[in-house]
């Protein structure tokens, strides 16, 4: 491994905010792959464009205005000499307008689309006023999109992938092949890395897209293999493993249970029941348990975590966000102080003296149930004596992140027992591949009493509706969710976008609360927004898809979302189950910008359709076929770098086939493939 700091540019900060993409090395670098490219290669046309169309190009500002449109807009045509196209800003300031003078020359990128009067129009283009004489600046190749977070501008991680190719073209660098060389690929893997990151003029960019490409292929089946050799191996070990007996009466549990104010369903009892049994067993349990969103995972996480409470043993729980920790704490408090049961929680924008001391509690085993983030991971944690792990949103993490606490719990020779919640459905047969490691138990009900939300679809020019639909509400005393979404990769425009719409929202609804929650926030202030929203004292709340997974309001009972064609099937099922939580009429709002795609009305349209988190699922993976985006980082998917296991199941198959007799064949080569795609996890994992 190359450290960071090698290459030109890249200082202390920039090794801090890489690190948050889970990146720690050059090599790192290397493999975090574009999701999509945009194409700067040439300057086009306007006549020829089309919408959809991602595009470059050049012209001349004829005019430029601010409109009111239910909100400001910055307004301004563009004539380059064959038509003319509409761009329009709803984030702008005053002195970004005062350059948009008449007769002043820009170049532009940007998607474009048909406005409603039928005109072409681009929103938020990137653009760059340009004195005439200057030359457009074209790219020699496409421009990859990386995923990144909101303290990483994409720009500086192109710049510090840049300084990696470099760094690797240098002979002395250059990348091992790894695969027999009777497999042939037609491509080298350093040539692959090399035309994935930047591919040059010529590339048919749709078989790259699709997956077909050659480079595409050498990775994902490399990947594919490298997460079936560590999890072979991982298995093998784990057989041998053993883990402490929780033989307990449920005593605690029983008590807790006469406290609820609802009795469990069948489906919960049935998978406590299985979870119990496992527990009682010297084995490590890894059991994967799925529930539709509101199903009840949290009581059957309690349940389990109860039994080696009451052991005597400490039980942990690991979730994707800070906000869903929170809440999981106050929740639990709330069950299971009067226990005189005590909880803890651990998480990375904490304040040094509270981390500190959750750090001792834990160390000497004051606290019996601890909650955390991947803070849970950190160097500094010491578990006393933990005996079982709980996974919450498990899609959210890699398939290594929770093997990877599971060492870290271990004790001397036994290992903590394991329970993995999803609210996505994996097809069975996927799941038997991937997860062999793990048993499976399902809650197929939800508690009685549900209703189904209803849910319609506005196009943004009725915006004022829905802003009076939400007033309205909101005075009759129901609480309100305000989704905003994002407007490009960028999460901190997406914190932008929310916190202009909360200064929109006050102005327009003075008359009620109105909290702001996203992810630019720390963990303070988050849980005084969320805490305020729980107890009502605010009506509604704006945020960003930092309260995606887990949120539990149940009287929430009304949920807009802005933008709704940008998201995802699997997400827009995951933001809704925020709502319809308790017995409540709820109802959902999709406001769009019209026209849509093909692909976003069917989205839209499965929305209105049902509620069924599995329909959704299918109707996702229907949907998403081959070269909608690349890269699998989005909610619902298994966390791999290339690979789609819809698109790759071809090459997932390949693998699989030949997985066992290479690992024994080469078994140094094996180790050398798992510690390139999975590096520092497996590294932890191991240790
Ligand atoms: P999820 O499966 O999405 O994690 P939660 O565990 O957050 O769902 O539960 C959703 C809501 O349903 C919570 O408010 C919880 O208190 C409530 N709940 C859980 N089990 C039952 C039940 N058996 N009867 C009624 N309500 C329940
Ligand atoms: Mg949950």
């Amino acid at each position: 491994m190359t450290e960071l700091t090698h290459l030109r540019g890249v200082g202390t900060k920039a090794v801090e905010r890489l690190s948050k993409l889970g990146l720690y090395s050059v090599e790192d670098l290397l493999f975090h792959f574009p999701l999509r490219y945009k194409d700067r290669t040439h300057v086009r046309r306007i006549a020829d464009l089309s919408p959809g169309d991602e595009a470059l190009i050049e012209g001349r500002l004829e005019s430029a205005r601010i409109a009111y449109e239910g909100r400001r807009v910055l307004l301004a045509s563009i004539t380059d000499t064959s038509a003319t196209i509409q761009f329009r800003f709803f984030y702008f300031s005053q002195k970004q307008f005062a350059f948009f003078k008449p007769g002043a020359r820009l170049y532009a990128f940007g998607e474009v689309r048909k406005s409603r009067r039928g005109y072409y129009e681009m929103i938020h283009p990137e653009y760059r006023f340009i004195d005439y004489h200057e030359p457009v600046p074209v790219e020699k190749y496409y421009t990859p999109v990386y995923p990144t977070t909101a303290d990483l501008h994409q720009k500086s991680l192109y710049r510090y992938i840049n300084e990696a190719l470099l760094w690797l073209s240098d002979p002395a660098n250059s990348l091992e092949e790894l695969l027999p060389e009777a497999w042939n690929y037609g491509i080298s893997m350093q040539q692959a890395i090399q035309l994935i990151h930047r591919p040059p003029l010529e590339t048919d960019m749709d078989s790259l897209m699709q997956g077909e490409h050659v480079a595409r292929k050498r990775l994902v089946f490399e990947e594919l293999l490298a997460n079936i050799l560590s999890l072979k191996k991982l298995r093998a070990q784990s057989r041998a493993e053993k883990a402490i007996q929780l033989n307990t009466e449920c005593h605690l549990f029983k008590k807790l249970a006469k406290t609820l104010s609802f009795s469990l369903t069948d489906a919960q009892h049935r998978v406590i029941q299985e979870i119990s049994a496992d527990l009682s067993r010297p084995l490590p349990m890894m059991r994967l348990l799925q529930g539709d969103v509101g199903a009840g995972k949290t009581l059957v996480a309690v349940a389990a975590m109860l039994q080696a409470v009451e052991a005597g043993y400490q039980a942990a729980m690991m979730v994707p966000t800070e906000i869903l920790a929170e809440q999981h704490r106050t929740n639990l408090r709330k069950m299971l102080e009067p226990l005189g049961i005590h909880i803890c929680v651990l998480l990375g924008s904490q304040k040094a003296a509270e981390k500190r001391a959750a750090l001792k509690q834990i160390r000497h085993g004051d606290i019996p149930i601890i909650i955390g983030t991947h803070a849970l991971f950190q160097e500094a944690v010491h578990f006393a004596n933990l005996a079982m792990i709980v996974v919450d949103e498990q899609h959210r993490f890699g398939v290594h992140q929770r093997l990877l606490l599971r060492q870290k719990g271990a004790n001397n020779e036994y290992l903590p027992h394991q329970l993995i919640m999803t609210a996505t459905p994996i097809p069975r047969s996927l799941a038997m591949t991937l997860y062999a490691d793990l048993d499976y138990s399902v809650l197929d009900s939800l508690p009685p009493g549900r209703q189904k939300i209803k849910t319609v679809a506005i196009p943004n020019e009725r915006r004022t509706e829905v802003i009076e639909h939400v007033r309205a509400a909101c005075l009759h005393g129901a609480q309100v969710y305000w989704v905003c979404a994002l407007i490009e990769e960028s999460e901190s425009l997406d914190c932008q976008a929310a916190e202009q719409s909360f200064e929109m929202l006050k102005k327009l609804i003075p008359e009620i609360n109105i909290g702001l929650v996203h992810g630019n926030m720390d963990a303070q202030s988050k849980e005084q927004t969320m805490g305020a929203f729980r107890e009502a004292s605010i009506q509604l709340l704006v945020a960003t898809t930092v309260i995606e997974v887990g949120v539990d309001i149940p009287n929430a009972t009304l949920m807009v979302i802005e933008n709704a064609e940008r998201f995802g099937l699997a997400q827009l099922h995951q933001l809704r189950g925020r709502i319809g939580r308790g017995e409540k009429q709820s109802s959902c709002v999709l406001m769009y910008q019209s026209p849509l795609s093909g692909d976003a009305e069917r989205r839209i349209q499965a929305m209105r359709e049902t509620n069924d988190g599995f329909e959704i699922a299918k109707e996702d993976m229907r949907q998403r076929g081959p070269g909608e985006i690349l890269g699998t980082r989005q909610a619902g998917q298994l966390c791999f770098r290339v690979a789609n296991l819809s698109r790759d199941s071809e090459q997932f198959q390949k693998a699989l086939s030949v997985a066992e007799d290479f690992r024994k064949q080469s078994p140094e080569l094996a180790d050398k493939i798992v510690a390139r795609w999975l590096g520092h996890l497996v590294h932890y994992a191991e240790v």
